[in-house]
């Protein structure tokens, strides 16, 4: 261990170090610890300065970011792990596959994945051979940025961890939003005694990347004791001292020729592995998880055609419940409230989920009976995921939200629009909206369908004077009562004859203002003048 150095030496050193290979990577090895085999390694940036000795990246890595030269190092890590793979397939060595650390400063540059892309063709590495790990933390300046950089790693094949979870910015659902492929679970930040508290929430955790079929890698873990504690919960695959620290890439490449590699993950046993006497028990983490850190939810077995719920959370109550006991819940079959339609979409949306292996959503009314509301006809939106299979039964877990609401509002809105339309029908009136800033008209129904307008008539009201819908002698005029709408009149109305057959219409203009008094649009009507009526 060196001598600390300052931010700026680093900042004056960072050039000088990259050129020569003060700046270079370590390797920690990735564990099977059921088989003894080595499934990956972690490159890790390391600092040796001739002066001041080794430098490490909790102090060095802070200063490079501050600094906006964390994108440098990080592609420089990057081009380090690809040589090394390189090298790796020309010797013929069976490597394993590498990860390579991302920051949030990394992914802010737009053409840093054109770069690690760039890179990696150079070399020629095959993508999987190459692990991205992203952090958690990413996530703080908002979901977009790191969900456009996942999506575009995984298009171009990218296997991607997220780092660093449980070290508080961690929520299920961002788990649920993020689509990884693998969670590293960081011992260090849930330490504790593995039997007590740390262990039953590592556990839960390790538990519920089950129902996501994202396996777990254990990082940081130092001693045998802890290794076979993950083993025992299912969570075989370890990270940390107890196998080995960060090496050297000389010595990483000892390690692969001695201890026997396997490639490819095994994709999680379902059903087998869930440790159903804590999820059933009451006072589990796993219910306390199951109760707390979702929506509505529960978990049903489908067979045969017909559903049983197994279990439900408190949410799920709320959701769809309609004052329903948790028993009567329980000893009905959702699926009764189907009707042919509904059914049929429930269950091929179960079939594809069952397929595929991957979550599926559905939107389906449903007819639910409640002693105590009577009946009710609800619409739900449900997110299904098939978390265990065996003969001909399957288990499903879906997350429901109640959208009864936002469906009606819908419906009425659109009733309320065919009202509307069917009484201008009627008494014979057109309608429009006419916006003030953008000088656009957007005409009714009626106006599109009898006068041939489109849905939105750009610089409003030259077009309607160039195809004669509106008189030339009325043009000042009219263009003179847009303009006193415009600075605020409220209501201004005339009477001008109307296309070639200079029919008398009566025009009306309200005008609507935004919350500073400001005019923001005009809304048009025109009415045949009734001979009769006058
Ligand atoms: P990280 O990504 O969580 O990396 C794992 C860290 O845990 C490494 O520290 C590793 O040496 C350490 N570690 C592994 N096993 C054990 C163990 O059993 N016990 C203990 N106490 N520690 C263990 P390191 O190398 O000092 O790196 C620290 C952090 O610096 C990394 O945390 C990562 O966030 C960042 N970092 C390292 N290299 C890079 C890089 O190339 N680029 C970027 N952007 N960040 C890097
Ligand atoms: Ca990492
Ligand atoms: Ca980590």
């Amino acid at each position: 261990m060196g001598k600390r150095m300052t931010e700026l030496e680093l900042l004056n050193g960072f050039d000088e170090a990259i050129e020569n290979d003060h700046i270079f990577v370590c390797y920690q090895p990735k564990m099977n610890h059921a088989t003894g085999r080595m499934i990956g390694a972690e490159a890790l940036m390391r600092w040796n300065n001739p002066e001041y000795g080794m430098q490490y990246p909790s102090d060095f890595i802070p200063v490079l970011e501050q600094n906006d030269l964390i994108y440098k190092a990080d592609l420089y890590v990057f081009e380090r792990v690809c040589m090394f793979q390189r090298e790796m397939l020309d010797k013929d060595l069976t490597s394993v596959p590498i990860s390579f650390n991302m920051s949030r400063h990394d992914i802010i540059h737009s053409d840093y994945i054109d770069e690690l892309e760039r890179i990696r063709t150079k070399y020629n590495v095959p993508v999987k051979l190459l692990h991205a790990e992203i952090t958690e933390s990413s996530a703080l300046g908002g979901m977009e940025l790191i969900t456009e950089t996942l999506n575009r790693l995984h298009a171009l094949g990218y296997f991607v961890e997220m780092d660093d979870f449980g070290s508080g910015y961690s929520s299920l659902n961002v788990l649920k939003d993020l689509n990884v492929d693998m969670i590293k679970l960081d011992m260090r930040f849930l330490s504790g005694n593995v039997g007590g508290r740390g262990g039953t929430i590592i556990s839960s955790i390790v538990q519920m990347s089950k129902w996501l079929n994202t396996p777990v890698v254990a990082e940081g873990v130092e001693t045998v004791a802890q290794a076979d504690y993950m083993r025992s919960i299912g969570c075989i695959y370890i990270q940390g001292y107890v196998y080995s620290k960060p090496v050297t890439e000389g010595e990483f490449e000892k390690m692969l020729t001695e201890i026997s590699s396997e490639s490819g993950l095994k994709s999680m046993q379902l059903i087998s592995t869930m440790d159903a006497e804590r999820f059933w028990d009451p006072n589990s983490l796993e219910t306390l998880i199951f109760n707390n850190y979702v929506g509505g939810a529960a978990l049903f077995r489908y067979h045969d055609g017909k559903c049983d719920i197994l279990r439900i959370n408190q949410k799920y109550m709320k959701e769809i419940g309609m004052n329903m006991s948790e028993k009567e819940i329980l000893c009905s079959d959702p699926m009764d409230g189907f009707d042919d339609e509904n059914r049929k979409i429930f269950e091929d949306t179960l079939k594809l989920a069952a397929e595929t292996g991957e979550e599926q959503s559905c939107e389906t009314w449903r007819n639910v009976c409640s002693k105590i509301c009577g009946s009710y006809r609800i619409c739900v939106r449900s997110d299904i995921r098939m978390i265990g299979k065996a003969d001909d039964q399957y288990i499903f877990y879906a997350m429901v939200r109640n959208i009864t609401a936002e469906k009606r509002r819908f419906a009425e809105i659109s009733d309320s629009e065919r009202k509307f339309r069917m009484a201008s029908e009627q008494i014979n009136v057109y309608a429009w909206e006419y916006i003030f800033s953008t000088k656009e008209m957007h005409p009714c129904y009626r106006c599109m369908r009898d006068l041939g307008l489109p849905l939105v008539v750009e610089n409003y009201p030259d077009p309607v004077f160039a195809n004669g819908l509106f008189p030339q002698d009325y043009k000042e005029m009219y263009y003179d009562m847009l303009h006193r709408l415009e600075q605020g009149e409220e209501q201004l109305d005339a009477i001008i004859p109307l296309t070639v057959g200079r029919v008398p219409f009566h025009i009306r203009y309200t005008t609507e203002f935004d919350e500073n008094g400001k005019p923001l649009k005009a809304y048009g009507s025109a009415a045949l003048v009734q001979k009769d009526n006058d």
